[in-house]
């Protein structure tokens, strides 16, 4: 197989660069870091929720607050006219009026006791969704400063072999570099591999199934084949 030395050379290098970046993905602060973020989002979307409820509670509220006024009016009114008439008819539908305005104000205060518990709550809630917001934004701080410093550290090795790749690149033919690039992008390392000689002209791939009879002569004739179970490019020396 042409150039199969700068490949493998390639190959060598690019999964040393793989670790390394794996190292920063997979370190514990990566992690956190996701868990800080995921929890502030949460914590910032109770504070809008309970801060949507407490809009709802004040515009409770006022009009709660119109309509006992007007009741009070009402019932002024009713008692007045209850006085200064004389006509014992109108004084017992005034005085059913108001009783129908007493009982509209008790049903007022009964919800009024209701929404006082639902207050308490919004607004317990609408603190502890501040107070969690911003502990995981100061640990959210903290976490993304100590992976940055370490993303910063690695960062001269990671230059150092990306700047190696680059090197060697023009050695190896595109298509080649684009089968590689295809294979590793599903997350198979190593993407070229050596045919294990099985005996009796049998061949397997590092996958561990066996080649085909279709691969195996490829693999013969042109000394390189692909897997048609993992897609690997099987080399043989
Ligand atoms: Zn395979």
């Amino acid at each position: 197989m042409e150039n199969l030395e700068k490949l493998l050379e390639y190959q060598k290098i690019d999964i040393e660069l793989r670790k390394v970046l794996d190292e920063i993905e997979r370190s514990d602060d990566s992690k956190k870091l996701e868990q800080a973020r995921t929890e502030f989002n949460n914590a910032k979307a109770t504070v809008t929720e309970t801060e949507k409820a407490a809009e709802n509670i004040v515009t409770f509220y006022n009009n709660a607050l119109s309509f006992f006024e007007e009741c009070v009016k009402r019932i002024d009114e009713l008692s007045e006219k209850i006085k200064t008439t004389d006509d014992l008819e109108k004084q017992r539908e005034f005085v059913a009026q108001l009783e129908k305005v007493r009982e509209k104000l008790y049903d007022l205060e009964k919800r009024l006791s209701e929404r006082n518990d639902k207050t308490d709550k919004v607004i317990l809630a609408y603190l502890d969704g501040q107070e969690r917001g911003k502990k995981m934004r100061n640990l959210f701080n903290t976490v993304k400063e100590r992976l940055n410093k370490f993303k910063t550290e690695k960062e001269p090795q990671i230059k150092s072999l990306k700047a190696k790749l680059d090197a060697i690149k023009p050695s190896i033919p595109a298509a080649v570099l684009e089968q590689y690039a295809a294979i590793t992008a599903e997350g198979k390392y190593p993407a070229f591999v050596e045919a294990i000689d099985a005996g009796k002209n049998h061949y397997r791939c590092f996958c561990g199934l066996e080649l085909s009879q279709k691969a195996t002569s490829e693999l013969v004739d042109k000394g390189q084949c692909r897997c048609e179970t993992c897609r690997r490019l099987v080399y043989k020396k």
